[in-house]
């Protein structure tokens, strides 16, 4: 398949990035040729991928639902949001609480460019998209676009759904500490996250294939997931298979809910 040439800065399609492997996994139209290697050599290691990156897209949804509808919030500092496919969301926050507020946040330019344009025309900058990197916190909640959108002083639901496995423990942790000592209690941190608890090999396997494409890609086990959540309160039914978070709340099917190599979870900081 041929691209078009992709001018905007900042965007080289010469190396695959995340956001545009995961789009092609969800069937978008926003990757290259490099992107679609990764994707098609860790598509042959794990044939399920593309079924778990919509059962993590499930997951987001359903743990929106719950964190607007059972846990009054809304407001949402979405870090590591992707490239905008159907619902995301401020569109299905909105839905349910149409003054709700979302930060997105990605480093990627390609990311950037869609969001925008997604978010261009919503109702007074309630959406609003920062190109930042989340292995920098301080500078993100140091963002005038930051204080903007989101009031620091109210309960906030920070979401890193599928994001952290890009990180070593001592960065990502960095992270999800500095994100949440600046939200106050009553905000709530959700997480998904890959794992090789569930199929060692195949989970082995797509490592291996991500590293050789120039991912990092790290699995974490259910001890390590739930370590970051130390110190928050777990919200029903605790760290599960995203399938397994409440399932009842979705349209996808049910069935096994280890086909989806992720643990998830959503907490409350007292
Ligand atoms: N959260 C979305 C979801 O679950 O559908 C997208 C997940 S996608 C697998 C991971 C996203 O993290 C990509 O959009 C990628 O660009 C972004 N990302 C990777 N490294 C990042 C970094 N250092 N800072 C900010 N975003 C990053």
């Amino acid at each position: 398949m041929d691209d078009p040439i992709d001018r905007r800065p900042g965007v080289d399609h010469t190396r695959a990035h995340p956001a545009r492997v995961y789009d092609y996994w969800l069937g978008g139209k926003d990757n290259f040729a490099a992107d679609r290697e990764v994707a098609e050599a860790m598509m042959t290691a794990v044939p399920g991928i593309p079924m778990m990156a919509r059962a993590n897209r499930d997951f987001l949804q359903r743990t929106l639902r719950v964190l607007v509808s059972e846990r009054g919030i809304d407001q949402f500092l979405d870090v590591g949001s992707g490239i905008p496919t159907a619902r995301n969301t401020h569109e299905v926050v909105q839905e349910l609480a149409p003054a709700a507020r979302v930060l997105y946040v990605d480093n990627d330019p390609v990311v950037a460019a869609h969001s925008r344009a997604l978010l261009t025309g919503t109702h007074d900058g309630a959406s609003a998209f920062l190109l930042a990197d989340a292995r920098e916190p301080g500078a993100i909640l140091g963002d005038p676009v930051l204080h903007r959108t989101l009031d620091l002083h109210r309960p906030v639901g920070l979401m890193l759904v599928s994001v952290l496995m890009y990180f070593p423990d001592e960065v990502a942790h960095h992270i999800v500490r500095t994100l949440l000592a600046a939200l106050p209690p009553g905000s709530h941190l959700t997480i998904s996250h890959p794992t090789a608890d569930f199929d060692p090999e195949a989970s082995a396997a797509a490592v291996a294939v991500a590293r050789r494409g120039g991912l990092t890609y790290i699995t974490r086990s259910r001890a390590e997931v739930e370590a970051f959540f130390a110190g928050l309160e777990l919200v029903g039914p605790g760290v599960v298979p995203i399938a397994g978070w409440r399932p009842e709340l979705g349209a996808g099917p049910r069935g096994d809910e280890r086909r989806a190599h992720f643990w998830g979870g959503v907490a409350r900081k007292p």
